[in-house]
């Protein structure tokens, strides 16, 4: 039996965590880096490159790299990534699920390197909103990658889990977790050991991504206002742009103002149009505040539902590189009337967790015991009695959201029609009073019901909602015993048969084919950023002085000039931002050549 690690599958990056003696640590790659970018993409060579690597190309080749996916997961979006140089035009599509998969399949690999051990079981965590679907498709990522996933767990209780305040009191406790793409925030009750999440709501489509693209408009606006021109449209461009404003956000937070220096930006004729200017802490405040109000209202709401005021919370935790931001930080204060505790790493605590959970499932002495809640009601679409007669339609909950799993209950449906011999049962989670207005699970339909007049026959519907978030439902006949059962795997995502899991771990694996290659270039990237890739730059480079004059042949020669001085010092930061200004330089003058 191989061992057993927590992981947090994250928009924007990802960590894997064991426990050992008790004690919960994230594993890092060979350089000591605990953060796995969650970025995949294909090297001009079309060899895999997954994290660090596989990022540091997101701006040069946008075609090529994709990041950001768990905003994808459980949809059937498709994302075509090009493999190989410029000149190549092979393609390869992937689900979601699918470049997921490779994400926790380099996880694991990270995790074999550092423990000297196979890694077979895991825990993974997902936001407390996502849904049934995006669930179901984080399990087959794992199954895909090789892992047997115990357990998919909600990341707020993940961090709650793992945040080490065990006082013999009930705690009510606040978590607010605001990632890379996805928003949460669950109020937990933490008594001793035992964490029990009281109610969650969030957004999974709001999250650091969405301030990084407000300033990316907001330096395309400055770029327009100083030049006349639009910055040019193209994914590269656009990429570059994006990448700056993440830098500038990130140097926002402990900064009062940034500067904003991105060369090559455009053209005007023949003239290089460059972006210099400086953004302040409150410019960019100003266009991130109307997300943050959202994130209040979700406060609001998830008190609401645990039933408690804010002078009821003994604590608040913060979780997610985003809450590093200091307006969110005082924005969640002033709200709540507290300010939030210090102390937990935000973007490993939920790791952390994963690792505590599983460690407690797999019997290792650890102090933590779980509790977790469903995060919308689940339930059929019904006919209802209403003041204008009996109308279909409606959704009857069977399970209100916030229960605790695992949860089994059941309600009794009669038939509507005389002699009515079928009955559709359709399943719905979410909150609306409409069952069409919610997201569809599956439906099935029961027949061969005994004929009778209205209402004489009864129907039982038992919904099974386990610890991996999967729903079983059964239907019976009452008279009869005549049974149906489904279990929902919704919204386009099927569960895998054995073949086509077999098919897609051996499919993974072709493309891990030289294991020690990713794990390498990630390590040497790191250490030593003279790799294979900035060979070939310079020597595109050099190629391309030849085809230059005037101004351009200057910058070109100095750029190399530079970056050559730099190698001989082994100057590695230098060399990493020669190396991009160099690829911005020659991506821009390649764009820009007839
Ligand atoms: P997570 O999903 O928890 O890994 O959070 C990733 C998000 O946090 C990304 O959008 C990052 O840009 C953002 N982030 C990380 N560090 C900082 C920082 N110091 N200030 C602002 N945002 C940050």
């Amino acid at each position: 039996m191989g061992k057993t690690v927590g992981i947090d599958l994250g928009t924007t990056n990802s960590e894997v965590a064991i426990v050992e003696a008790g004690q919960a640590r994230v594993l890092p790659d060979p350089d000591g880096d605990l953060m796995l970018p969650s970025c995949v993409g294909f090297s001009d060579t079309g060899k895999l490159l997954v994290g660090r690597a596989a990022l540091r190309q997101y701006a040069a080749a946008p075609d090529r790299t994709v990041r950001s996916i768990k905003r994808w997961m459980g949809t059937d979006h498709q994302t075509t990534l090009r493999i190989g140089g410029i000149e190549s035009d092979e393609t390869r599509t992937f689900l979601p699920h699918e470049i997921s998969a490779m994400i926790l399949r380099a996880l694991k690999q990270r995790a074999e390197a550092t423990l000297g051990e196979e890694v077979t079981q895991a825990v993974i965590t997902v936001p407390a909103y996502f849904t049934d679907a995006q669930r179901q498709a984080t399990k087959i990522a794992g199954e895909i990658a090789g892992l047997e996933v115990l357990q998919i767990i909600n990341e707020p209780t993940a961090a709650a889990l793992a945040y080490d305040v065990r006082s013999e009191e009930t705690e009510q406790v606040l978590v607010y977790d605001l990632g890379g793409g996805t928003f949460d925030v669950s109020v937990v009750e933490i008594t001793g050991a035992v964490t029990e999440v009281l109610a969650s709501h969030g957004n999974n489509q709001l999250g650091g991504d969405d301030f990084d693209r407000r300033l990316q408009l907001h330096l395309a606006d400055q770029f327009r206002q100083t030049h006349g021109v639009a910055v040019p449209d193209d994914p590269a461009t656009q990429a570059r742009l994006l990448r700056a404003a993440e830098q500038i956000k990130v140097t926002l937070s402990s900064h009062a103002f940034a500067p904003v220096q991105e060369a090559f930006l455009g053209s005007k004729g023949k003239t290089a149009l460059h972006l210099e200017t400086e953004i302040s802490r409150s410019d960019f405040e100003a266009l991130i505040r109307p997300l943050l109000e959202e994130t209040l209202e979700a406060i609001d709401r998830a008190l609401s539902d645990a039933k408690l005021q804010p002078v009821d919370l003994d604590r608040i935790i913060l979780v997610g590189g985003s809450t590093r931001i200091p307006l969110v930080q005082q924005m969640v204060a002033d709200h709540l009337g507290q300010a939030p505790v210090d102390g937990v790493q935000p973007d490993l605590c939920v790791a952390l967790g994963a690792a505590l959970q599983a460690g407690v499932l797999v019997g290792e002495a650890v102090d933590a015991i779980l509790v977790d809640v469903i995060p919308h009601s689940l339930g059929i679409s019904a006919a209802m009695s209403t003041p204008m007669g009996i109308m279909p339609g409606f959704f009857s909950v069977i399970i209100p959201r916030n229960s605790v799993v695992p949860v089994s209950r059941s309600e009794v449906y009669s038939t509507l029609s005389p002699n009515q011999t079928a009955v559709e049962i359709e399943i719905f989670q979410g909150e609306n009073e409409v069952a069409e207005e919610n997201v569809p699970l599956g439906s099935y339909r029961v027949e061969g019901l005994p004929p009778g007049p209205p209402g004489s026959i009864k129907i039982e519907v038992h919904f099974d909602f386990d610890l991996s978030g999967i729903l079983t439902v059964t239907t019976t006949e009452k008279g009869k015993g005549q049974q149906g059962t489904l279990v929902v795997n919704n919204a386009g995502i099927q569960r895998l048969s054995s073949h086509e899991l077999k098919q897609a771990r051996l499919d993974l694996e072709a493309l891990f084919v030289s294991d020690e290659a990713i794990a390498t270039l990630d390590a040497d990237q790191a250490e030593n950023p003279a790799d294979p890739e900035l060979a070939v730059l310079i020597d595109q480079a050099q190629q391309t002085l030849e085809t230059l004059e005037g101004e351009q042949a200057k910058e070109l020669q100095d750029l190399l000039d530079q970056l050559q001085d730099a190698l001989a010092e082994g100057e590695a930061n230098t060399i990493s931002e020669l190396q991009a200004e160099l690829s911005d330089f020659l991506y821009y003058v390649t764009s820009n050549t007839p």
